[in-house]
């Protein structure tokens, strides 16, 4: 059983995390969308927000649960049997950062093997801090979203 997990705040989820998704499907046999949950950190949305927007995106999708982790990534891998992380590149500032997250993942937990996807031109340019700017600011994020979250903006 080849199972990812895609590791991340989501928060929210937008177009660039669901396309990284639906690429890496025929690539695994289950994707485990893992949202992480620091108390330490603040978040714009709750995690039962950011859980059920994720759950009601991929309700057709039997290859793909949802889960909120806290702690090491590398751990909640370990616990459910995950042998890959998937991430997504926007940018070479993505690429430099998530080298030393892979590489120092791989020296904690050997045979953990991190896959990248590239992400579509007209994706690169979206992050989740973007939308929350725009959403404090009152302009239409409606269009960066997947429908199944149009209800809520
Ligand atoms: P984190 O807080 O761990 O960076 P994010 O929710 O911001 O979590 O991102 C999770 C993953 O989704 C990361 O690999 C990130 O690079 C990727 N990602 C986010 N937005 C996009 C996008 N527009 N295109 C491709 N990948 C993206």
């Amino acid at each position: 059983m080849k199972v990812a997990v895609f590791p991340g705040s989501f928060d929210p989820i937008t177009n660039g995390h669901t396309d990284i998704i639906f690429r890496a499907l025929p690539l695994f046999d289950e994707i485990v969308i893992a949202i992480g949950n620091n108390h330490e950190k603040k978040y714009f949305f709750s995690i039962e927000k950011r859980k059920q927007w994720i759950e009601n995106i991929f309700a057709a999708e039997k290859k793909i649960t949802v889960k909120a982790y806290e702690g090491l990534t590398v751990r909640f891998c370990t616990e459910i049997n995950a042998s890959f992380i998937l991430r997504g590149l926007r940018s070479c500032v993505d690429f430099e950062y998530e080298k030393s997250i892979s590489q120092m993942n791989s020296a904690l937990v050997p045979g953990i093997e991190t896959i990248f996807l590239v992400s579509k031109p007209y994706l690169s340019a979206l992050s989740s801090t973007i939308i929350r700017d725009i959403i404090r600011n009152g302009g239409d994020v409606s269009p960066f979203l997947p429908p199944q979250m149009h209800a809520d903006f």
